[in-house]
């Protein structure tokens, strides 16, 4: 079977440049999961329904993008819930992931949250990446079967990369899964966990 990794984007939907990582994505036939700003919600709900369309994953990345290790249970739920809410009215389905802002979590967020947690175990930085080559040469070195990379949707140079990215991805017979795709694969690697903060894998990757 083939192998699979994941092409996960947060701290969209961003108005400009979520469309055009979708055309990209819908034009190369892969799927990928989209963690979402609660926030960012409002104007872009069409963007939602599209990723809903497309067979895209959404998640929910909460509503403001706060350290949830600093806050109370109460402000955690808040912070998951109308992220929740927010999806849900947009027309989309209900997220059934969260994925902590800096990856900060904690026994008390996982507690909280009501949604299982799901980190990342490649992480790329393209948020400080300054261009695109660059940026599909650091993907393609750390790939691996079972990966899940950590990437936003909200840059340029990511929307930039990803096209040739997924080509060169392709070329080397990795097929493109959701987290939870992943999560349910039987394809994966026995003993290599890719998801939840229990594991040394994902835990304070950031
Ligand atoms: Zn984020």
């Amino acid at each position: 079977m083939a192998p699979c990794i994941v092409l996960s984007f947060d701290d969209g939907p961003n108005v400009v440049t979520t469309p055009k990582m979708l055309d990209i994505l819908e034009q190369a036939h892969v799927t990928a999961s989209f963690f979402v700003v609660g926030k960012n919600i409002a104007g872009n709900e069409a963007l939602l329904q599209r990723m809903a369309k497309d067979g895209m994953e959404i998640g929910n990345h909460t509503w403001s993008h706060m350290d949830l290790t600093k806050l109370t249970p109460a402000q955690i739920r808040d912070e998951l819930i109308k992220t929740q809410l927010a999806v849900q009215a947009a027309g989309a389905p209900l997220p059934t992931l969260f994925r902590p802002p800096y990856g900060a979590v904690d026994d008390v967020v996982v507690g909280s949250a009501g949604l299982q947690t799901a980190l990342w175990n490649e992480d790329p930085k393209d948020w400080k990446v300054a261009n695109s080559a660059t940026l599909q040469q650091i993907i393609l070195a750390s790939a691996k079967p079972g990966g899940v990379i950590d990437l936003h949707d909200i840059h340029q140079v990511t929307v930039d990369a990803m096209a040739s990215t997924i080509l060169s991805l392709k070329g080397s017979g990795y097929q493109f899964v959701t987290v939870s795709q992943l999560q349910n694969s039987k394809a994966r690697p026995g003993n290599a966990p890719f998801y939840g903060y229990k594991s040394d894998m994902f835990r304070h990757h950031n």
